[in-house]
């Protein structure tokens, strides 16, 4: 309930099994918060970050679960001032029937508005829209010493480029100002392509993202480079509906995984099958319209699908390599996997614009980004350390959104400014992923 302090509380990220103890504070509404001045603490959403990003064992989390009112909305430009802890599935459900949707949305829907921000995500079109600090147009940061800051590209400007993208370090975002972009109706024009070869995705890529808002591929990540089999999906916003069908779509009913397996589900075997299966089942090429609820969040109709990896868990490996080491780093990516035989069901491959990063630690960079999920085991772990080895050597960075294990040594190479990004923490928090990166 709204307003609880609960004391050893098991908290679990969406990857790591734990669960971890916390003292959570769950205020019921802003006017509730009181940040603690006895424990160090750090602000938590909807914990759909993988690794420790959001979790901060043996100290104490502020929930946004209930800060999650609407403040304002203008429905003539499409500026909408929410309470951080607004689910973006809220969000959707309310507002694309009135013709409004945000300009950049991850691949579930299941996160908070603020959780969005402090990993300044992304989604299929970054080559178009950029990731989504570039469209928050101010905040409001409650911080350890009481002060409050409305930050935004103007006003505090230092401030919001730390916050945006800053892992919950800078303080809590209470409020955020957010544009949305205008649509006509729910659906999606999808342009799908199967390919082979890394050649062939790089080549019809480049003509989807001239042509289209949003380009993702999945791919078969043990197929290797040279025969690399995968599908492209290029997509835009469509003007209209599908005859017979709702202008806007409602979302789709959710199935869940209703427990835990005692094995991963995930194994070679399984997984062969079903890249197999998905790749020979997709059409060479064709254009269809899809509801945005299939398009962008399929995996959002299988609530918990994290749990048929076993009590394990799993750990995602995502990765942005440079334009110019991009052709050479994933080839050597996609040879590293072949030969360990293990990754995803479905990796990801999509590539990033030029724009610069909205904060000092976003993540999103022009490059060649690839996501895959992984079984936590002791060889997964050490396959890691080879693909971090290949990421560095490119000039590479992780995702801290997704990271669990990766090292100190390569986030600080790949993150310049987190020297520079010091001056802008909140002494009060912190979070596992920090003090990770802060070891020796
Ligand atoms: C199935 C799936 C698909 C995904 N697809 C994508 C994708 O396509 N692109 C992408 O970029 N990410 C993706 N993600 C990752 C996800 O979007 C991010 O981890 C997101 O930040 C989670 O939001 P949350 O509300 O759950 O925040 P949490 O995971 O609870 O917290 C995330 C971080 O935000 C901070 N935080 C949360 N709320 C606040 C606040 N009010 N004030 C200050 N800091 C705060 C936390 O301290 C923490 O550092 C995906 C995750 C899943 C599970």
């Amino acid at each position: 309930m709204g307003g609880a302090v609960t004391a050893h509380t098991p908290v679990r990220s969406w990857g790591l099994p734990g669960p971890f103890a916390h003292r959570v504070l769950q205020p019921a509404s802003l006017a509730e918060v009181r940040l603690p001045a006895d424990d160090s603490w750090l602000a938590h959403g909807l914990g759909r970050s993988y690794g420790d990003v959001a979790l901060n064992a043996g100290h104490t989390l502020v929930c946004t679960r209930w800060l999650d009112r609407y403040l304002a909305f203008d429905a003539a430009t499409g500026v909408l001032e929410c309470e951080a802890g607004l689910p973006l599935a809220r969000l959707v459900e309310d507002l694309l029937p009135r013709g409004w949707f945000p300009a950049v949305v991850p691949g579930t829907l299941q996160v908070t508005v603020g959780g969005a921000v402090a990993n300044d995500v992304h989604g299929k079109n970054h080559h178009a829209m950029g990731s989504f600090g570039d469209h928050v147009l101010g905040l409001t940061l409650k911080r350890s010493d009481g002060s409050a800051l409305e930050c935004s590209p103007d006003e505090n400007p230092q401030w919001f480029e730390a916050t945006v993208g800053g892992l919950g370090l800078t303080g809590l975002i209470t409020r955020v100002r957010l544009q949305l972009r205008p649509v006509a109706s729910g659906w999606m024009r999808v342009a799908v392509q199967r390919f082979r070869g890394l050649d062939a995705f790089f080549a019809l890529n480049a003509q989807a993202e001239a042509k289209h808002e949003y380009a993702v591929a999945w791919i078969d990540c043990l197929s290797g480079a040279d025969a690399l089999r995968g599908v492209l999906l290029a997509g835009d916003h469509a003007d209209a509906a599908p005859d017979a069908a709702p202008r806007f779509p409602p979302p789709p009913r959710r199935a869940g995984v209703p427990l835990t397996p005692p094995f991963s589900l995930v194994n070679p075997l399984s997984l062969r099958a079903f890249n197999s299966a998905y790749f020979h089942r997709a059409p060479d090429r064709a254009e269809l319209l899809q509801s945005v609820w299939d398009y962008f969040w399929p995996l959002d109709r299988l609530a918990n699908w994290n749990r048929i990896y076993g009590p394990r868990g799993l750990l995602q490996y995502q990765c942005v390599l440079p334009p110019q080491s991009a052709e050479t780093g994933v080839r050597e990516l996609l040879r590293l996997l072949r030969a360990a035989g293990s990754g995803s069901f479905l990796a990801v491959l999509k590539t990033f614009g030029a724009r610069p990063p909205r904060g000092l630690l976003s993540f999103a960079r022009a490059g060649l980004t690839l996501a895959l999920d992984f079984p936590d085991t002791p060889r997964v772990r050490s396959l890691f350390t080879q693909l971090d080895a290949c990421v560095a050597a490119a000039g590479g960075a992780l995702y801290p959104a997704k990271d669990a294990v990766g090292s100190p040594a390569l986030f600080r190479s790949a993150y310049p400014r987190w020297g520079e990004f010091q001056r802008w923490r909140d002494a009060g928090v912190s979070s596992g992923f920090a003090r990770r990166m802060e070891a020796a």
